[in-house]
């Protein structure tokens, strides 16, 4: 076993996987299909017995570059990667769900994985939301039927910071699949095996391709899941060593059937992203913080949500999950809310650095005023249940100068007075 850290192993990945001429990259391999010199081999690869490509919808050489440095990084065994976090959590959950199913996922939600688990429930599977910072409220949600539980690290736009460790114990006990959404983490702040998940899903889209100009995601298996306990893996995939069989059905079932492919030019560009994540990530979280901070001493702010803040509810959880391997971050996500009457798009209006934009984890500070954008959809009902009000603004540090950022918040709180 290699004890390198896992930036420095995927900056030698591609090489040492064996490039041509010596590359330090593996290319964009576009080629749509593959071919082999007998129809032998062609069969076997086609069968498993031999390892290949045959037909680029269910990935290329460069897609098999990303995977493995994904494996890398969240020290998994295994990674299938998808056109966008979408594509990856949807066909994933087509692939291992049948109709009368449950499953159990957090209420603060990412918005299109929220709408997507509507979807689910119109098609048959029953769906509990409930509070995953407690672990308590998803233990109460268990039936018999069961099948996984769904959370993401750091939800969005609230910041809040769920159970990681408890779920992971609770569906340890019960030998139920744990499936943890990393995006607002990353590899570098959280590994899902560190918390007991089985799977782990990615936006490739957000902090680990990072420039704004790639979008991709992936479901890794971290080896920790048995899928001998998992009731809905077909008797096809059930050939090889157990660890193995969720991927593959994800794979065959959701990759293959549902077409949601990567392409080798967009895999490229993340992976290459992917080798400055460590630094971005360290960069982007120490400007979050600093905005955090400034941000709670302003008059006209009510409130500021971000983990790294002795004030966020699940401070110290926060602490002890994305501190292990390095302390002090809390990733590039935070909220505040502006006290009653002042308007959000006056102060987002005002600032000149800070790009009025959706999208997180990327290199450019970016933020919006979330009722009125990520949140409209769902109506005004919706939102406070949620607790989002008019005067939430969701803020996504990027890698700028902190002083820059700082500056062009001061300035535009001061052009309210005007
Ligand atoms: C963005 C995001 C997704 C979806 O990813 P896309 O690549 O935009 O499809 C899923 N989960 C989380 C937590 C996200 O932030």
């Amino acid at each position: 076993m290699n004890n390198e850290h896992p930036s420095t192993r995927i900056l030698h990945s591609d090489r040492r996987g064996g490039v041509e001429h010596g590359a330090v990259h593996k290319p964009s391999h576009n080629a749509v299909t593959f071919g082999y010199p007998t129809a032998r081999d062609l069969a076997d690869v086609f069968q498993g017995g031999k390892s290949g490509f045959v037909y680029g919808r269910q990935g290329n050489p460069t897609t098999a570059a990303l995977e493995t440095k994904i494996n890398l990084m969240e020290g998994a065994v295994g990674t299938v990667t998808f056109a966008t976090g979408m594509a990856a959590i949807s066909a994933m959950s087509l692939a291992l769900l049948n109709q009368g199913d449950h499953i159990i996922a957090s209420r603060y939600l990412f918005g299109n994985t929220a709408s997507w688990l509507d979807t689910l429930s119109r098609l048959g599977v029953a769906v509990s939301l409930v509070d995953a910072t407690e672990v308590g409220a998803v233990a109460a949600a268990l039936r018999p039927e069961t099948r996984f539980i769904f959370v993401e690290t750091i939800a969005n736009p609230g910041t809040q910071v769920a159970d990681l460790a408890g779920i992971g114990r609770l569906c340890h006990e019960h030998r139920l699949l744990y499936v943890v959404d990393n995006t607002m983490t990353t590899p570098v702040m959280l590994r899902g095996h560190d918390v007991g998940a089985g799977l782990v899903v990615h936006s490739l889209s957000k902090s680990i391709s990072g420039h704004g100009n790639a979008l991709g995601g992936s479901i890794s298996d971290t080896g920790i899941y048995d899928w001998t306990a998992y009731p809905n893996i077909l008797p096809a995939y059930q050939g090889g060593p157990p660890h193995s069989w969720g991927l593959l059905q994800i794979k065959k079932k959701g990759l293959r059937d549902t077409g949601g492919t990567l392409s080798a030019e967009q895999a490229h560009r993340i992976a290459i992203g992917a080798e400055t994540l460590d630094l971005r990530v360290e960069r982007a979280s120490s400007n979050a913080l600093a905005l955090a901070r400034w941000l709670e001493g302003q008059p006209r702010v009510r409130r500021v949500l971000y983990p790294g803040l002795p004030s966020h509810p699940q401070h110290l959880r926060a602490r002890e999950l994305f501190g292990g391997r390095s302390t002090g971050r809390f990733g590039s996500l935070l909220s505040f809310e502006l006290r009653e009457g002042i308007d959000p798009f006056a102060l987002l209006d005002a600032l000149r650095i800070v790009v009025k934009s959706s999208h997180l984890g990327d290199n450019r500070t970016l933020a919006l005023p979330a009722a009125h954008t990520i949140f409209f959809e769902m109506g005004p009902d919706k939102r406070q249940s949620m607790g989002i009000s008019d005067g939430l603004v969701r803020v996504s540090a990027g890698i700028e100068a902190e002083a820059d950022l700082i500056a062009d918040f001061a300035r535009a709180f001061s052009s309210l007075d005007a």
